[in-house]
């Protein structure tokens, strides 16, 4: 695995092509494939053709960005125009749009190297990416074991090297917990950082695009590129964005970190609960200031978040009518082909999710469920807006299991739905939040850590997850696939 500082610093002194580097990554794609699954689709000729365009640049004299010929994964709920754009779902077969969403014209316009389209839970709903309406992605550290949801394949590409780094998106946890389950990090940025603009809607009060890497500094240069404001997106927050390599240091005295003590309680797995409390005594050692912190409200996040999240699908998608994109299924009335396509072009999970927020949201029951959710919701806010008065930044395990077995979890929603226990409220409050590597369980599993920043404290978060990695050596773990 090469960091995207080498691989700047291997093209620029035209130690190796672009091109070279490209066709070695599309290689190791077509070798692991079989096995992994991380693709619904890969971009072969855009990126040899893209990689063409840095080695000619090169050639001229010109300069290049830190991004120019870097290989990466886009997940796909992303709009590639061009370029099929199916959310894993059966609904979307063979769509392909006619626009390019901000973060991926981002990096097409600083030259990064786009190999292909990532699998995932269909429209992100799932923690498990086994609820894709094509494959099912494998966890690059077992194969017989989930690379966690929703953004399973982009995890899954960058802990396999398929990519230096990749893009996923996060609803409930779905870049936190297969960050965890791949041991690599991943990080959820402010709501309102990164542009939605051309991210295919699940539950828009939540969702935010966000980076993979091995490194903290990999995902601090990825988020750098695609942040900042979009007037096409109307959630967007006008902020400067800060160069965040700049905040690194391996001196962490001064900083304040709580421990949410909710946490460490029933349910978690006593070898991640050691991995994360052996990473807080090492953070102690750079010098951070550790104390305990309630969040007494951070429970409810789980059952609000699953009135909250499929209201809001069930208004998001009942945009596919078979009419404005993807399959249609030929009836005798319009009412026939609304239903006969939906039915049969969006899985259990998507289905499942439709009913909840309809009913959540029809008359007589909307007081009780959804706008007391939003209520709660509140509360929950309020836990954090209290912890960040004493605190920097808080301390949570991301998950609390390590990759579960294929299968072990489909037929059991709810058990699945407890793998997001601790990214959840993150979303719920619109706050960043990151997973490190941090372990390894008796099965070789990476164990994952969750760092919680106040809003816009990326920063923070790079900071303390920057010295964590100069310190140790959890993220130079490489999965064995040979
Ligand atoms: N697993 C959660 C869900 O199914 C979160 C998904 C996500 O973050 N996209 O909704």
């Amino acid at each position: 695995m090469t960091s995207i500082l080498e691989l700047h610093k291997q093209i620029k002194s035209k130690e190796r092509s672009a091109v070279e580097i490209a066709q070695e990554y599309l290689e190791r794609i077509e070798t692991l494939e079989p096995r992994l699954k991380s693709f619904l689709y890969i971009t072969t000729d855009l990126a040899l053709a893209s990689a063409k365009q840095v080695d000619e640049k090169i050639a001229r004299g010109e300069e290049i960005n830190l991004l120019e010929g870097i290989p990466i994964a886009v997940k796909d709920n992303m709009s590639t125009k061009g370029i099929p754009t199916t959310c894993a779902s059966r609904i979307l077969e063979n769509f392909v749009p006619s626009y390019e969403s901000t973060v991926t014209q981002k990096l097409r316009e600083q030259g990064a190297i786009i190999l292909g389209k990532t699998n995932l839970d269909e429209f992100a709903m799932g923690s498990s990416t086994e609820n894709s309406g094509y494959q099912v992605t494998a966890n690059p550290w077992d194969i017989t074991r989930v690379p966690g949801g929703s953004s399973g394949g982009s995890a899954s590409a960058v802990a396999s090297g398929q990519a230096v780094v990749s893009l996923g998106s996060d609803t409930g946890g779905s870049i936190r917990q297969p960050a965890s389950f791949c041991g690599v990090v991943g990080l959820k940025p402010t709501y309102g950082l990164v542009s939605r603009f051309g991210l295919v809607a699940y539950a828009s009060s939540l969702d935010q695009i966000g980076p993979f890497g091995y490194t903290v500094e990999d995902t601090a240069i990825l988020l750098e590129a695609i942040a900042g404001y979009d007037k096409k997106d109307s959630t967007s927050i006008k902020v400067d964005i800060p160069n965040y390599r700049e905040s690194f240091t391996t001196d962490l005295k001064g900083i304040k970190v709580g421990i949410i003590k909710e946490t460490f309680g029933e349910g978690l797995d006593q070898v991640v609960a050691e991995s994360v409390n052996q990473s807080i005594k090492e953070l102690e050692k750079l010098g951070a200031e550790v104390k305990e912190i309630s969040c007494p409200r951070f429970r409810y996040g789980l059952p609000i978040y699953y009135i909250i999240a499929p209201s809001e699908a069930s208004a998001n998608l009942a945009r596919y009518d078979a009419v404005k994109y993807g399959i249609r299924d030929e009836a005798d009335n319009l009412l026939e082909m609304y239903t006969n396509t939906r039915a049969k072009g969006f899985g259990a999970e998507v289905k499942r999710r439709i009913m909840l927020g309809t009913y959540a949201l029809s008359a007589g029951y909307y007081d009780a469920y959804y706008l007391k959710a939003q209520k709660v919701r509140t509360l929950i806010k309020e836990d954090f807006d209290n912890a960040f008065k004493d605190v920097d930044v808080l301390i949570t395990p991301t998950a609390p299991t390590t990759a579960f077995k294929a299968g072990e979890k489909t037929d059991d929603p709810l058990s699945m739905y407890l793998s997001d226990l601790m990214t959840i409220p993150v979303n719920l409050a619109g706050l960043p939040g990151m997973s490190l590597p941090c372990g390894f369980d008796s099965n070789n599993l990476p164990i994952g850590m969750q760092l919680i920043g106040n809003v816009l404290k990326e920063d923070v978060l790079f900071k303390l997850g920057y010295a964590y990695q100069q310190a140790t050596d959890w993220h130079t773990k490489r999965p064995n696939l040979s």
